[in-house]
């Protein structure tokens, strides 16, 4: 049974220098008449068993959309499939968009999470960034959410920027630690190919702290976060006590889900598939009555164990120590024991892509 269900926003007002998530600044279709298009796609999946305990509006920005619309969107979503399950229903929000009325209006649609693009909390770290709106802004808009009744707040912050010190980030995680926030996810600036900081990065352009810098700014910020009574759960993820995103726990956990709109991915029945990139075609095909999915992949035995492994090794909860047997003794340095499952230690966790690439080999080779 489908009990996540992802929807993607593709639009975005600026494209960012690092972002590799399939976004458009120029939408060939507005607003309306995309959730339209999830509407339909939806019902391509009528023959699934679909009872959602998480939603989740990823992007893209999905608070480029006003609440109004998605006040009509939850409507026409609850006369579709049942939405009395839901616990969680997330939106990602960028701070130049909402207000305290628009904080106010969204309270009203069914949304109870507000996952805050704040990424920086210095002016210095957002240019860095190439982000266009103000620390000011950015604290405001955490306390509107807050003030119009959000509880479930997330902020994102991004470390590992040109010329960021860890004494920086401890300043950022200081300050971010100020805010009415009940979760904080902190990622790793990663120079994506085919991303504007790729392209930098390649020529030699882009110059970001060292290995050595960044293992310590992860080590300092994972003390400092857990110090305040936020658990590590996932490699990049913290929270306070019953606030871990139930939604991305349903992903870690290898649980189904279903993804809606250009790009998204979904896994149900032991097969991953997602759909096409290109919104042009995703439009024709879901107005042709068929499903706009480009990639299909049967998981079975050895395939579907690693895939297990990939997304339940980003969790501090592990795996049943017996699926990671027999593995080269060295790779056990990144694991620690819990009560019979492994989970990745804080240096595997920093190290997580060469772990995983190393267990690749192990399992699939
Ligand atoms: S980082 Fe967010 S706002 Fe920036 S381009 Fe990507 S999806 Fe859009």
């Amino acid at each position: 049974m489908v009990k996540a269900l992802y929807l993607h926003i593709p639009f975005c007002s600026q494209k960012c220098p690092y972002c590799d998530f399939v976004s458009f600044v120029e939408a060939p279709l507005d607003h309306r008449a995309y959730l339209e298009l999830l509407l339909r796609e939806l019902e391509l999946y009528r023959d699934f068993e679909i009872l959602p305990e998480s939603l989740y509006f990823g992007g893209g920005t999905p608070s480029l959309i006003k609440p109004e619309l998605y006040a009509w969107f939850f409507k026409e979503l609850s006369k579709r499939i049942d939405l009395s399950h839901v616990e969680e229903a997330s939106l990602e929000i960028n701070p130049e968009d909402y207000s305290l009325e628009d904080f106010s209006k969204l309270r009203d649609t069914g949304i109870n999470r507000v996952s805050i693009g704040v990424q920086s909390l210095r002016e210095e770290g957002l240019r860095a960034l190439g982000r266009k709106h103000t620390v000011k802004r950015a604290v405001e808009t955490v306390e509107n959410a807050h003030r119009a009744g959000f509880e479930n707040i997330n902020i994102d912050l991004i470390f590992g920027y040109e010329g960021q010190t860890a004494e920086e980030l401890k300043e950022e995680l200081e300050r971010a630690l100020e805010l009415p926030i009940k979760h904080l996810s902190l990622y790793l600036l990663t120079p994506y190919e085919d991303t504007q900081f790729g392209h930098l990065y390649e020529r030699g352009l882009l110059k970001l702290p060292s290995e050595d810098s960044i293992a310590d700014m992860y080590e300092l910020a994972c003390e400092l976060l857990e110090g305040a009574g936020f658990y590590h759960y996932e490699v990049s993820n913290f929270a306070l006590e019953g606030f871990q995103c139930r939604h991305n726990l349903a992903y870690w956990s290898h649980e189904e889900f279903l993804g809606l709109g250009v790009s998204a991915w979904s896994f149900i029945n032991k097969v991953r598939f997602g759909n096409t990139r290109n919104i042009r075609l995703y439009a024709r095909k879901v107005l042709e009555g068929k499903k706009p999915v480009e990639y299909e992949e049967v998981l079975e035995g050895k395939e579907l164990l690693y895939d297990y492994l990939f997304t339940a090794l980003r969790t501090s909860r592990g795996v049943p120590k017996e699926l990671l047997r027999g593995l080269e003794p060295e790779l056990y340095e990144f694991f620690e024991e819990k009560g019979g499952r492994l989970a990745l230690n804080r240096r595997g966790m920093l190290l997580i892509n060469e772990v995983l690439l190393r267990l690749k080999k192990a399992i699939l080779l």
